[in-house]
């Protein structure tokens, strides 16, 4: 299951402008594991869309993505941070644009460090704030992620969007959120332009979607549910204005032992959305 590579994925190494890899690593996860077999899933759902997407004229085919396939399963999560980080610096000094499939959320500070040359904004899309100092002994728990986020790039340079679940032991006080009840109430459009300005304007920014950030009934298939969620809708928004001054991308949190498939179709036709949305607005910026 995991050794066929993503739809259209045809490139090679060096002719690639994207770069996916898979990280299968679900050790940390509090609830239900399975976020493994995500890389896998999402894959075998992306061969379900067509080639062309019409919104953007442009043919999946037609942009030169490469698939290295997954990252090897280890046994220390250190280990498996720094395979993560040198695989997505391998794509960034090469000019290309890295894409991470998950894995839990506990591997997106990995691809995060690659850009630790760069400035660059993070906006993660997410139930949790991820906002613990620790979880569980483990300060690289997915419990974590905003956090060692935060640790890399300056905690005010990344935000979360679509929260909805904080733990009394985290400080939200401290980190950029906004809450899914607030987006519903003010729309996706107000509330990223009010992420930006929260985040300075950045002219780059990776992108982290914690699939759960989406409702349920969009992403059943993931380790800690969280009703009031983000719709399909909100999130394709997001990669779509966000197109211009993305440089990585990240889903994770898949974890088909809960998902009946639309999961794993959903973060397939995500991360298409992303390819074709950015090399438009690259092609227009050039
Ligand atoms: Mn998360
Ligand atoms: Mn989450």
């Amino acid at each position: 299951m995991n050794n066929i590579t993503f739809a259209d994925a045809s490139s090679d190494f060096d002719q690639a402008k994207y770069l996916i890899f898979g990280a299968p690593f679900d050790w940390t996860t509090s609830y239900r594991p399975g976020t493994r077999f995500g890389p896998g899933a999402i894959r075998e759902a992306s061969y379900n869309f067509e080639p062309f997407n019409y919104e953007f004229g442009i043919s999946l085919t037609n942009i030169p993505v490469f698939d290295m396939g997954n990252l090897d399963e280890w046994l220390i999560i250190k280990d498996v941070l720094d395979d993560i980080c040198n695989m997505a610096k391998n794509a960034v000094i090469n000019g290309k644009f890295p894409i991470l499939l998950g894995g839990e959320h506990s591997v997106s500070p990995g691809a995060v460090r690659a850009f630790e040359d760069e400035k660059i904004a993070v906006i993660i899309i997410d139930a949790h704030l991820d906002f613990r100092d620790s979880y569980l002994g483990s300060k690289n728990s997915h419990a974590c992620a905003h956090r060692r986020i935060a640790d890399l790039i300056g905690v005010e340079n990344v935000i979360s969007l679509g929260v909805r679940s904080i733990s009394d032991e985290e400080n939200m006080n401290e980190a950029n959120f906004i809450d899914s009840f607030e987006i519903k109430r003010e729309g996706m459009e107000k509330s990223l332009k009010k992420a930006l300005k929260i985040l300075g304007n950045p002219e780059k920014v990776y992108m982290s979607l914690d699939i759960d950030g989406l409702d349920p009934i969009f992403a059943p298939g993931t380790g800690t549910p969280e009703p009031f969620g983000l719709t399909d809708t909100d999130v394709k928004y997001v990669i779509d204005a966000l197109a211009a001054k993305l440089v990585g991308f990240d889903v994770v949190e898949v974890s088909p032992p809960y998902d009946h498939g639309q999961t794993a179709n959903l973060a397939a036709r995500l991360v298409r959305e992303v390819i074709a949305a950015t090399w438009v607005a690259n092609d227009q910026k050039a």
